[in-house]
Protein backbone atom coordinates (compact mmCIF):
# COMPACT_ATOMS: atom_id res chain seq x y z
CA UNK A 1 0.00 0.00 0.00
CA UNK A 2 1.04 3.07 -0.73
CA UNK A 3 1.52 5.64 2.33
CA UNK A 4 1.33 8.99 1.23
CA UNK A 5 -0.65 10.06 -2.63
CA UNK A 6 0.32 13.23 -4.27
CA UNK A 7 -3.17 14.25 -6.24
CA UNK A 8 -1.84 16.47 -9.25
CA UNK A 9 -2.16 16.82 -13.09
CA UNK A 10 -0.62 19.65 -14.97
CA UNK A 11 -4.05 20.87 -15.58
CA UNK A 12 -4.27 22.67 -12.53
CA UNK A 13 -2.65 25.45 -14.42
CA UNK A 14 -6.25 25.73 -16.46
CA UNK A 15 -7.04 27.54 -12.88
CA UNK A 16 -5.73 31.18 -13.94
CA UNK A 17 -7.46 34.17 -12.86
CA UNK A 18 -5.44 36.24 -15.43
CA UNK A 19 -2.09 37.62 -15.61
CA UNK A 20 -2.28 40.44 -12.84
CA UNK A 21 -4.01 38.07 -10.46
CA UNK A 22 -2.22 37.13 -6.66
CA UNK A 23 -3.36 33.55 -7.32
CA UNK A 24 -0.63 32.20 -9.70
CA UNK A 25 -1.06 28.58 -10.78
CA UNK A 26 2.93 28.33 -10.98
CA UNK A 27 2.28 27.81 -7.37
CA UNK A 28 1.15 24.82 -7.56
CA UNK A 29 2.72 23.91 -11.17
CA UNK A 30 6.31 24.58 -9.49
CA UNK A 31 5.17 22.81 -6.08
CA UNK A 32 4.69 19.69 -8.38
CA UNK A 33 8.04 19.55 -9.92
CA UNK A 34 9.85 20.72 -6.33
CA UNK A 35 8.90 17.49 -5.07
CA UNK A 36 9.64 15.70 -8.40
CA UNK A 37 12.85 17.16 -8.33
CA UNK A 38 13.38 16.33 -4.29
CA UNK A 39 12.90 12.42 -5.35
CA UNK A 40 9.78 12.45 -2.72
CA UNK A 41 7.56 10.56 -5.82
CA UNK A 42 10.33 7.70 -6.13
CA UNK A 43 9.58 6.10 -2.58
CA UNK A 44 7.67 3.05 -2.89
CA UNK A 45 5.41 4.21 -0.64
CA UNK A 46 4.48 7.48 -2.16
CA UNK A 47 2.01 7.45 -5.25
CA UNK A 48 1.28 10.22 -7.64
CA UNK A 49 -2.45 10.37 -8.61
CA UNK A 50 -4.52 11.72 -11.57
CA UNK A 51 -7.98 13.46 -10.65
CA UNK A 52 -10.41 13.85 -12.69
CA UNK A 53 -13.59 16.50 -12.60
CA UNK A 54 -15.80 16.52 -9.75
CA UNK A 55 -19.58 16.34 -11.53
CA UNK A 56 -22.41 18.28 -10.94
CA UNK A 57 -23.41 15.96 -8.24
CA UNK A 58 -20.59 16.23 -6.20
CA UNK A 59 -20.53 19.78 -6.71
CA UNK A 60 -24.12 19.52 -5.18
CA UNK A 61 -22.32 18.57 -2.29
CA UNK A 62 -21.53 22.54 -1.57
CA UNK A 63 -23.50 24.33 -3.92
CA UNK A 64 -27.10 24.72 -4.76
CA UNK A 65 -27.82 23.84 -8.56
CA UNK A 66 -28.66 27.66 -9.13
CA UNK A 67 -24.94 28.53 -8.49
CA UNK A 68 -23.17 25.33 -10.37
CA UNK A 69 -25.17 26.44 -13.88
CA UNK A 70 -23.94 30.01 -12.97
CA UNK A 71 -20.05 29.20 -13.17
CA UNK A 72 -20.81 26.69 -15.85
CA UNK A 73 -22.75 29.28 -17.97
CA UNK A 74 -19.76 31.34 -19.65
CA UNK A 75 -18.15 28.16 -20.49
CA UNK A 76 -21.08 27.15 -22.09
CA UNK A 77 -21.11 30.33 -24.03
CA UNK A 78 -24.15 31.74 -22.42
CA UNK A 79 -24.14 35.41 -21.59
CA UNK A 80 -24.46 35.46 -17.13
CA UNK A 81 -27.35 38.35 -16.66
CA UNK A 82 -26.44 39.30 -13.22
CA UNK A 83 -22.78 37.56 -12.47
CA UNK A 84 -22.54 39.89 -9.31
CA UNK A 85 -25.35 37.77 -7.43
CA UNK A 86 -23.02 35.02 -7.68
CA UNK A 87 -19.40 36.91 -6.03
CA UNK A 88 -18.38 36.09 -10.22
CA UNK A 89 -17.03 38.90 -12.86
CA UNK A 90 -15.54 40.66 -9.82
CA UNK A 91 -12.00 41.47 -9.23
CA UNK A 92 -11.26 38.67 -7.05
CA UNK A 93 -12.90 36.42 -8.73
CA UNK A 94 -12.76 37.39 -12.92
CA UNK A 95 -14.97 35.44 -15.10
CA UNK A 96 -12.39 33.44 -17.23
CA UNK A 97 -12.49 30.95 -19.86
CA UNK A 98 -12.57 27.65 -18.75
CA UNK A 99 -12.99 28.54 -15.10
CA UNK A 100 -16.11 25.97 -14.55
CA UNK A 101 -13.88 22.87 -16.12
CA UNK A 102 -10.51 24.79 -13.46
CA UNK A 103 -12.68 24.74 -10.53
CA UNK A 104 -14.44 21.06 -11.13
CA UNK A 105 -10.69 19.66 -11.76
CA UNK A 106 -9.72 20.88 -8.30
CA UNK A 107 -12.64 19.78 -6.26
CA UNK A 108 -12.19 16.58 -8.00
CA UNK A 109 -8.60 16.36 -7.08
CA UNK A 110 -10.04 16.83 -3.09
CA UNK A 111 -12.60 14.20 -3.78
CA UNK A 112 -10.13 11.90 -4.90
CA UNK A 113 -7.71 12.34 -2.31
CA UNK A 114 -10.39 11.77 0.47
CA UNK A 115 -11.25 8.34 -1.37
CA UNK A 116 -7.78 7.24 -1.02
CA UNK A 117 -7.05 7.94 2.58
CA UNK A 118 -11.15 6.41 2.66
CA UNK A 119 -10.18 2.63 1.10
CA UNK A 120 -7.59 2.47 2.73
CA UNK A 121 -5.46 3.38 -0.99
CA UNK A 122 -3.31 5.95 1.22
CA UNK A 123 -2.80 7.29 5.08
CA UNK A 124 -1.98 10.85 3.34
CA UNK A 125 -3.42 12.12 0.26
CA UNK A 126 -2.32 15.92 -0.63
CA UNK A 127 -4.19 17.72 -2.71
CA UNK A 128 -1.66 20.99 -3.31
CA UNK A 129 -4.23 22.86 -5.72
CA UNK A 130 -7.16 22.59 -3.11
CA UNK A 131 -7.83 24.77 -0.33
CA UNK A 132 -10.24 26.79 -1.74
CA UNK A 133 -12.39 27.72 1.13
CA UNK A 134 -13.74 30.96 0.92
CA UNK A 135 -16.24 29.51 -1.41
CA UNK A 136 -19.82 29.84 -0.18
CA UNK A 137 -22.61 27.44 -1.32
CA UNK A 138 -24.33 29.96 -3.72
CA UNK A 139 -21.32 32.83 -4.41
CA UNK A 140 -18.05 32.94 -5.11
CA UNK A 141 -15.52 35.20 -3.39
CA UNK A 142 -11.82 35.56 -2.62
CA UNK A 143 -10.09 33.45 -5.40
CA UNK A 144 -12.48 30.86 -4.80
CA UNK A 145 -15.31 29.25 -6.86
CA UNK A 146 -16.25 25.44 -5.52
CA UNK A 147 -15.35 24.97 -2.43
CA UNK A 148 -13.24 21.44 -2.70
CA UNK A 149 -13.08 21.00 1.52
CA UNK A 150 -16.62 20.91 1.85
CA UNK A 151 -17.11 18.61 -1.18
CA UNK A 152 -14.32 16.18 0.22
CA UNK A 153 -15.45 16.24 3.73
CA UNK A 154 -19.10 15.49 3.07
CA UNK A 155 -18.20 12.58 0.08
CA UNK A 156 -15.78 11.23 3.07
CA UNK A 157 -19.06 10.94 5.54
CA UNK A 158 -21.18 9.66 2.68
CA UNK A 159 -18.04 6.79 1.97
CA UNK A 160 -17.39 6.26 6.04
CA UNK A 161 -21.20 6.20 6.55
CA UNK A 162 -23.31 7.53 10.34
CA UNK A 163 -20.80 8.30 13.18
CA UNK A 164 -17.33 9.05 11.35
CA UNK A 165 -16.10 12.40 13.07
CA UNK A 166 -14.29 15.18 10.83
CA UNK A 167 -11.96 17.87 11.80
CA UNK A 168 -11.23 20.66 9.12
CA UNK A 169 -7.86 22.02 10.35
CA UNK A 170 -7.53 25.91 8.66
CA UNK A 171 -4.25 26.83 9.17
CA UNK A 172 -4.10 29.80 5.72
CA UNK A 173 -3.92 33.37 7.34
CA UNK A 174 -7.16 33.78 6.45
CA UNK A 175 -10.50 32.78 7.86
CA UNK A 176 -11.48 29.60 6.63
CA UNK A 177 -15.65 30.92 6.37
CA UNK A 178 -16.98 29.24 3.98
CA UNK A 179 -15.80 25.49 5.68
CA UNK A 180 -17.10 26.64 8.53
CA UNK A 181 -20.44 28.05 6.97
CA UNK A 182 -21.16 24.84 5.71
CA UNK A 183 -20.61 23.17 8.65
CA UNK A 184 -21.94 25.45 11.56
CA UNK A 185 -24.91 23.71 12.83
CA UNK A 186 -23.56 19.96 13.26
CA UNK A 187 -21.34 18.22 15.30
CA UNK A 188 -19.79 15.60 13.14
CA UNK A 189 -17.46 18.21 11.62
CA UNK A 190 -15.61 20.41 13.62
CA UNK A 191 -13.81 23.46 12.19
CA UNK A 192 -10.86 25.29 13.01
CA UNK A 193 -9.36 28.31 11.54
CA UNK A 194 -6.47 29.99 12.93
CA UNK A 195 -5.92 33.13 10.94
CA UNK A 196 -4.59 36.97 11.00
CA UNK A 197 -7.40 38.56 12.46
CA UNK A 198 -10.66 39.64 10.65
CA UNK A 199 -10.10 43.13 12.06
CA UNK A 200 -7.31 43.40 9.46
CA UNK A 201 -7.66 40.82 7.10
CA UNK A 202 -10.22 39.89 4.65
CA UNK A 203 -12.90 38.29 4.53
CA UNK A 204 -13.20 40.18 8.12
CA UNK A 205 -15.08 37.17 9.66
CA UNK A 206 -13.78 34.51 12.13
CA UNK A 207 -13.66 36.01 15.60
CA UNK A 208 -13.43 33.46 18.84
CA UNK A 209 -17.28 33.82 19.59
CA UNK A 210 -18.48 32.53 15.92
CA UNK A 211 -18.26 29.36 17.93
CA UNK A 212 -21.28 27.65 15.74
CA UNK A 213 -25.02 27.65 16.51
CA UNK A 214 -27.65 24.73 17.42
CA UNK A 215 -26.36 21.01 17.78
CA UNK A 216 -22.93 22.51 16.75
CA UNK A 217 -22.45 24.99 19.34
CA UNK A 218 -18.50 24.70 20.55
CA UNK A 219 -17.66 22.56 16.94
CA UNK A 220 -16.80 25.77 15.02
CA UNK A 221 -13.24 26.87 16.42
CA UNK A 222 -11.38 30.05 15.73
CA UNK A 223 -8.49 31.26 17.05
CA UNK A 224 -7.66 35.04 15.67
CA UNK A 225 -4.10 36.37 15.48
CA UNK A 226 -2.63 39.62 15.64
CA UNK A 227 -0.56 40.99 12.65
CA UNK A 228 3.15 40.50 13.10
CA UNK A 229 2.72 37.22 14.96
CA UNK A 230 5.68 35.13 14.30
CA UNK A 231 6.52 31.30 15.08
CA UNK A 232 7.16 31.20 18.31
CA UNK A 233 3.30 32.94 20.10
CA UNK A 234 1.42 30.93 16.62
CA UNK A 235 2.80 27.37 17.64
CA UNK A 236 2.17 28.60 21.28
CA UNK A 237 -1.49 29.22 20.39
CA UNK A 238 -1.70 26.51 18.71
CA UNK A 239 -0.89 24.18 21.19
CA UNK A 240 -2.64 25.77 23.83
CA UNK A 241 -5.90 26.47 21.99
CA UNK A 242 -6.37 23.74 19.22
CA UNK A 243 -4.54 20.59 20.13
CA UNK A 244 -6.32 19.99 23.14
CA UNK A 245 -10.13 20.48 21.11
CA UNK A 246 -8.64 17.84 18.71
CA UNK A 247 -7.33 15.14 21.11
CA UNK A 248 -10.91 15.35 22.51
CA UNK A 249 -12.66 15.47 20.01
CA UNK A 250 -10.49 12.49 18.43
CA UNK A 251 -11.40 12.41 14.61
CA UNK A 252 -11.46 9.80 12.38
CA UNK A 253 -9.87 11.80 9.30
CA UNK A 254 -8.38 15.02 9.63
CA UNK A 255 -8.48 18.09 6.25
CA UNK A 256 -6.02 20.29 6.67
CA UNK A 257 -6.40 23.25 4.62
CA UNK A 258 -1.93 24.25 4.51
CA UNK A 259 -2.51 27.59 3.00
CA UNK A 260 0.63 28.89 3.38
CA UNK A 261 0.28 33.25 3.53
CA UNK A 262 0.82 33.04 7.20
CA UNK A 263 4.81 33.41 5.90
CA UNK A 264 6.50 36.81 6.37
CA UNK A 265 7.22 37.35 2.92
CA UNK A 266 3.68 36.98 1.94
CA UNK A 267 2.31 40.14 -0.03
CA UNK A 268 -1.61 39.75 0.84
CA UNK A 269 -1.23 39.01 4.89
CA UNK A 270 0.88 40.47 7.91
CA UNK A 271 1.63 37.36 9.93
CA UNK A 272 4.99 36.86 10.07
CA UNK A 273 6.16 33.27 10.11
CA UNK A 274 8.74 31.06 8.67
CA UNK A 275 8.74 27.81 6.80
CA UNK A 276 10.59 25.88 9.85
CA UNK A 277 7.15 27.16 12.36
CA UNK A 278 5.17 26.31 9.69
CA UNK A 279 6.12 22.73 9.25
CA UNK A 280 5.82 22.34 13.08
CA UNK A 281 2.17 23.38 12.85
CA UNK A 282 1.98 20.86 10.36
CA UNK A 283 3.32 18.37 12.78
CA UNK A 284 1.25 19.42 15.32
CA UNK A 285 -1.85 18.59 12.95
CA UNK A 286 -0.31 15.21 11.84
CA UNK A 287 0.00 14.02 15.10
CA UNK A 288 -4.02 14.19 15.98
CA UNK A 289 -5.16 11.36 13.25
CA UNK A 290 -3.02 8.50 11.28
CA UNK A 291 -5.45 9.19 8.14
CA UNK A 292 -5.75 12.46 7.12
CA UNK A 293 -5.89 15.07 3.74
CA UNK A 294 -4.23 17.81 3.15
CA UNK A 295 -5.22 20.53 0.36
CA UNK A 296 -2.87 24.26 -0.69
CA UNK A 297 -4.39 27.13 0.19
CA UNK A 298 -3.37 30.56 0.01
CA UNK A 299 0.20 32.16 -0.02
CA UNK A 300 1.57 34.38 -2.61
CA UNK A 301 4.87 34.46 -3.08
CA UNK A 302 6.06 32.14 -5.36
CA UNK A 303 9.05 31.98 -4.10
CA UNK A 304 7.85 30.70 -1.12
CA UNK A 305 5.00 27.90 -1.60
CA UNK A 306 6.85 25.46 -3.37
CA UNK A 307 9.35 25.20 -0.58
CA UNK A 308 6.66 25.34 2.22
CA UNK A 309 4.30 22.70 0.64
CA UNK A 310 7.33 20.54 -0.22
CA UNK A 311 8.69 20.21 3.09
CA UNK A 312 5.10 19.77 4.11
CA UNK A 313 4.80 16.84 1.72
CA UNK A 314 8.16 15.53 3.04
CA UNK A 315 6.54 15.51 6.16
CA UNK A 316 3.75 13.61 5.15
CA UNK A 317 6.23 10.77 2.86
CA UNK A 318 8.28 10.30 6.30
CA UNK A 319 11.34 11.35 3.94
CA UNK A 320 14.06 13.57 5.03
CA UNK A 321 14.16 16.37 3.36
CA UNK A 322 17.56 18.05 1.15
CA UNK A 323 19.33 21.02 2.47
CA UNK A 324 18.88 22.56 -0.73
CA UNK A 325 16.49 22.98 -3.49
CA UNK A 326 18.20 21.01 -6.44
CA UNK A 327 19.64 22.20 -9.09
CA UNK A 328 16.95 21.95 -11.63
CA UNK A 329 14.40 24.00 -10.06
CA UNK A 330 16.85 26.61 -8.40
CA UNK A 331 16.25 28.85 -11.32
CA UNK A 332 13.39 29.71 -9.86
CA UNK A 333 14.10 30.75 -6.47
CA UNK A 334 17.76 32.10 -6.45
CA UNK A 335 18.87 35.51 -6.37
CA UNK A 336 22.45 34.40 -7.27
CA UNK A 337 25.39 31.38 -8.51
CA UNK A 338 24.50 30.18 -4.06
CA UNK A 339 22.73 27.22 -3.09
CA UNK A 340 18.88 27.69 -2.24
CA UNK A 341 17.98 26.51 1.11
CA UNK A 342 15.08 24.49 1.03
CA UNK A 343 14.19 26.48 4.32
CA UNK A 344 14.12 29.73 4.77
CA UNK A 345 17.47 31.44 6.09
CA UNK A 346 16.83 33.78 8.88
CA UNK A 347 13.67 35.38 9.55
CA UNK A 348 11.75 38.45 10.27
CA UNK A 349 12.90 40.42 12.84
CA UNK A 350 10.36 41.29 15.38
CA UNK A 351 10.94 43.99 17.61
CA UNK A 352 9.72 43.69 21.29
CA UNK A 353 7.03 46.04 21.44
CA UNK A 354 5.52 43.96 18.87
CA UNK A 355 6.37 40.53 20.00
CA UNK A 356 4.11 41.87 23.17
CA UNK A 357 1.55 43.04 21.66
CA UNK A 358 1.08 39.96 19.32
CA UNK A 359 1.51 37.50 22.57
CA UNK A 360 -1.10 39.57 24.43
CA UNK A 361 -3.76 39.26 21.80
CA UNK A 362 -3.03 35.33 21.54
CA UNK A 363 -3.12 35.31 24.84
CA UNK A 364 -6.42 37.23 25.04
CA UNK A 365 -7.95 34.97 22.02
CA UNK A 366 -6.95 31.25 23.55
CA UNK A 367 -8.27 32.51 26.79
CA UNK A 368 -11.65 32.96 25.10
CA UNK A 369 -11.41 29.23 22.77
CA UNK A 370 -11.15 27.74 26.49
CA UNK A 371 -13.80 29.94 28.03
CA UNK A 372 -15.81 29.33 24.94
CA UNK A 373 -15.09 26.38 23.44
CA UNK A 374 -13.60 23.84 25.86
CA UNK A 375 -16.43 22.99 28.06
CA UNK A 376 -18.18 21.86 25.01
CA UNK A 377 -15.61 18.96 24.56
CA UNK A 378 -15.93 17.94 28.45
CA UNK A 379 -12.56 20.19 28.70
CA UNK A 380 -11.58 22.23 31.67
CA UNK A 381 -10.44 25.95 30.82
CA UNK A 382 -6.80 25.11 32.63
CA UNK A 383 -6.63 22.14 30.07
CA UNK A 384 -3.78 22.42 28.38
ZN1 LIG B 1 -5.26 32.99 2.63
Amino acid sequence: MSRTALVYTPKFGDYDLGPSHPLKPSRVIRTYELIRACGFLEGPSVSLEQPSAADEDLLALAHSRDYIAAVRAPSEGRILPRPFDYGLGTIDNPIVDGMYQAAALVAGASVRAAELVADGAAEIAFNPGGGLHHAHRERASGFCVFNDSVIAIEHLLEKCGDGAKIAYVDIDAHHGDGVQEAFYDRRDVLTVSVHESGRYLFPTTGSVEESGEGEGEGFSVNLPLSPYTGDDVYLWAFKEAVTPILEAFSPDFVLAQLGVDTHYQDPLTHLCCTTQGYVMVVEEIAAQAERWIAVGGGGYDVTVVPRAWTLAFARMAGVEPPENVPDSEAEHYRRDDSPVPLHDVGGPKIDEDWLRVTREFAEASVSDVKQRIFKCHGLAEDDA
